[in-house]
């Protein structure tokens, strides 16, 4: 069997979440009858300390739906980090779907601060330029290495943004990751955004399924969107109990990830030719530097690890519930 260290999406659901997804209560989603799913709605919304929340398909759509309610065609820009899921894995989502100008910060960890925001701001009412109309954080930064924003600088962007009324995103597709790592309560990192979300199927180990969560005023927007691209659904209480489920059992155990992932970065700081930090490793995400990422990458999988090269030189690894302690040795056994 081979070690799978590809994501954290790789996970099947557990006997526990396969049986409350058997027993669901359904009805018609889109009509707001599903009761499984306006449960789960209302969960995260209180979660996340918004207004209401919104269940859809994928992480991937609550981003775009988000960045289509904040982002006007025609020369809106968002300021985001250069290693940001919409920029590196949305297939060019923010141009794509929303007409939208990407303005990419290159930031330690991913992590940028309000000043970098404000670096960054487009004079305003200078026709010339486009037009700052969004701030994009990521909780926690998954290519950047599965870092912690610390609030207070997560605060300071919101209150440079406030002050040049720019709306803000926080894409929490790993929040709880932060959540339990840092202890920082999840309405803390994401009630002061105009739209923030979490995914089910990172960590939670969910099949399927995100929640986005903002104001009423703009997640009633948000069900246009929704309808528009095809996310609206039907008896989708059988896969929104997965979510449920992951929320009342799967949270806290993301600490053991976070250990196993700590343990492999130690044992990989060990190999010749490896170059990683493992008190640089904070969550589930590891990012190690090789000579040739694609090369090693490969020769793994065929001694039965999975990992994924990011670029030239770069490769990572992510823990998730399915990989134990032991898998972990027993990787470390085979890469060595
Ligand atoms: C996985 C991921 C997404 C997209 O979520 P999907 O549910 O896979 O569509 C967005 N942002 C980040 C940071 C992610 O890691």
């Amino acid at each position: 069997m081979t070690v799978n260290l590809h994501s954290d999406t790789q996970t099947r659901p557990s006997e526990g979440m396969r049986e409350a997804m058997a027993r669901a209560e359904v009805g018609d989603e889109q009509r707001k009858l599903d009761p499984t799913v306006n449960e789960l709605q209302e969960r995260v919304a209180e979660l996340l300390g918004q207004e209401e929340a919104l269940y859809l398909p994928s992480g991937t759509m609550c981003n775009a739906i988000s960045y289509r309610l904040h982002l006007r065609p025609g020369g809106d820009e968002v300021i985001l980090d250069r290693t940001a899921h919409p920029i590196v894995a949305e297939a060019g989502s923010p141009g794509g779907f929303s007409g939208a100008m990407t303005y990419q910060l290159d930031s330690r960890h991913g992590i940028f601060t309000g000043e970098d925001v404000r670096g960054a701001l487009r004079p305003a009412g200078d026709r010339y330029a486009p037009r700052s109309r969004l701030v994009s954080v990521e909780q926690t930064t998954n290519i950047a290495g599965g870092h912690v924003w610390p609030l207070d600088t997560m605060q300071g962007v919101l209150n440079v943004a406030r002050e040049h009324e720019l709306r803000t995103h926080l894409d929490g597709a790993r929040l709880m990751n932060a959540v339990v790592a840092s202890g920082v309560r999840a309405a803390d990192y994401a009630g002061g955004f105009d739209t923030a979300w979490l995914d089910f199927t990172k960590g939670l180990g969910a099949p399927v399924g995100a929640c986005l969560a903002a104001s009423s005023e703009l997640i009633e927007e948000a069900w246009r969107w929704k309808q528009m691209i095809g996310g609206s659904l039907r008896q989708a209480g059988i896969i929104a109990a997965a979510g449920l489920f992951a929320l009342d059992n799967n949270v806290e155990r993301l600490a053991e990830d976070h250990a196993n992932a700590r343990a492999l970065a130690e044992g990989l700081a060990a190999l010749p030719g490896v170059s990683v930090d493992p008190a640089e490793v904070e969550t589930n995400i590891v990012i190690f530097e090789v000579e040739d990422g694609p090369a090693w990458a490969h020769s793994a999988e065929e001694k039965g690890v999975e990992l994924l090269a990011l670029d030239a030189t770069h490769v990572r690894a992510v823990t998730h519930m399915d990989v134990s302690r032991e898998d972990i040795d027993r990787a470390l056994e085979l890469l060595a």
